[in-house]
């Protein structure tokens, strides 16, 4: 008989004892307490599954897990953010307009000379200025002004249930289970947002777990309480996250009239080859020998950018161009050097969610390879876009917006539809699968939804 199957049988059999004995193990089984009922019945099995893997297979502290568990239903406004898809993918420029806005920079500026000090040792020691994770906590929790209220276990418990986060919910709650077992934090003391990032500068658990520091020798690593310890952990993130030393985020900078936008391709080069290939800037403060990509986000019309690897650092926060823009640009105004663009192009936004899968769609039958049809143009569609608008010896900026989808739908013969909302474009063959898209960056933190928060 296989292990796995006398397991089973001797589960079932012993199940109203509490414990067994296995041949080869030296621990007795655990078996879930009883937990009552939540009110959702998948729930409750969940839990009751759960908390057996997170003592038997992974070894947690079983009177820790029925800690966590005890009491806990499901929160239908975490399930609702989780089955959320935003219909239009809104422009950088808003999103930009939004999150460095006018009141976020003045309380940034602010708060700014009141933690340099406090944080120069650990700015020094891991080469990471103050000014950005002043701009990390600004954007994420408005200074320590939203950190969320929500029970970080119970909203985890809600996307490890059911959804498309089930993994990452039951991956993080292992990560709280170290944090009680640590002392890090009271059970009551695990408040966070609906996605489980938690404090001033909203760590996830497996963040805290592998990030978080003590930025003021006081024992503790309190990113609940206490800013400084928030600050350094952030600036220790993004040192993990490969912050270097003396290097800017970026530049903003302007192309010769005749620049080759396919070079946007996100491949980092020498700073010497950007300049002999067109591009101009005003700053001669560049790193002789700095490593950047160009960064594009608005098409040919709007602002580029020269960025490094400190740029991907703060993109491994939320993995959002948008996202670490704002950061970075906010980061720039509390340190009294803006380079804020001017120059977005507001009427030519980004295609909706539709017309984006039509771009998507025309591509794939096009022979260019833009992964997965999901309404959400990432690194291989703007890729394939740039390919297509290079061989038709159009501007190879890769933007998706209505006039690249009309040049699209131009080289296949197709007419752009009359009436955009009520007249589909009708395809001969089926519609390739459309698949969901999934809101988690490579580092396994949920893509956070700004929108959703207040700010
Ligand atoms: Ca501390």
């Amino acid at each position: 008989m296989n292990k796995k199957l006398a397991l089973l049988i001797a589960t079932i059999f012993f199940a109203d004892i509490g414990v067994i004995a296995c041949a080869d193990e030296t621990k007795p089984l655990y078996i879930a307490k009883d937990y009552g009922t939540s009110g959702d019945a998948e729930f409750d099995a969940w839990r009751k599954s759960f908390s057996e893997k997170a003592v038997n297979v992974n070894g947690k502290d079983p009177s820790i897990i029925e800690s966590m568990f005890d009491g806990v239903t499901p929160n239908i406004t975490v399930t609702n953010l989780n089955n959320s898809q935003p219909e239009t993918i809104k422009p950088v420029w808003s999103y930009i307009n939004s999150a460095v806005n006018a009141n976020r920079i003045k309380i940034g500026i602010e708060q700014y000379p009141i933690y340099k000090d406090k944080l120069s040792e650990i700015s020094n020691s891991t080469g990471v200025p103050t000014e950005v994770v002043i701009a990390i906590w600004g954007m994420e929790s408005a200074y320590g002004a939203v950190k969320g209220d929500i029970d970080a276990v119970r909203a985890l418990s809600t996307l490890g249930y059911k959804g498309r986060r089930t993994a990452l919910g039951e991956s993080e709650l292992l990560y709280i289970a170290d944090m009680l077992k640590n002392g890090d934090i009271t059970r009551e003391g695990l408040r966070g947002s609906w996605a489980g990032a938690m404090g001033h500068t909203q760590f996830m658990p497996s963040s805290y777990i592998n990030r978080a520091i003590d930025g003021d020798n006081d024992g503790k690593k309190d990113i609940w309480n206490n800013p400084i310890d928030a600050l350094a952990s952030s600036m220790n993130f993004l040192k993990i996250a490969g912050w270097k030393a003396n290097e800017p985020w970026g530049r903003l900078v302007e192309v010769k009239p005749d620049f080759d936008y396919s070079l946007a391709d996100g491949t980092y080069r020498q700073i010497s080859f950007w300049r002999a290939n067109g591009i101009i800037s005003q700053n001669s403060d560049f790193p002789s020998d700095w490593n950047v990509r160009l960064l594009v986000p608005a098409g040919a019309n709007g602002p580029k950018f020269l960025v490094g690897v400190n740029f991907a650092a703060i993109r491994n926060y939320n993995a959002s161009d948008s996202y670490a823009l704002s950061v970075a640009l906010l980061s720039d105004e509390i340190k009294g050097q803006s380079q804020m663009p001017n120059n977005w192009p507001i009427n030519d936004p980004p295609l909706k969610r539709n017309d984006a899968i039509e771009m998507q769609t025309i591509l794939t039958r096009m022979g260019f390879d833009i992964g997965t049809i999901d309404g959400a143009p990432g690194a291989k569609t703007k890729a394939a876009l740039q390919a297509f608008q290079k061989s038709r010896g159009l501007v190879a900026d890769g933007y998706p917006s209505i006039a690249a989808l009309n040049s699209l739908r131009d080289a296949i013969g197709i007419a752009p539809p009359q009436n955009p909302q009520t007249t589909p474009i009708v395809y001969p063959d089926p519609k390739p699968e459309i698949a969901k898209p999934t809101a988690q960056n490579a580092d396994g933190m949920p893509v956070k939804m700004f929108e959703a928060k207040k700010n």
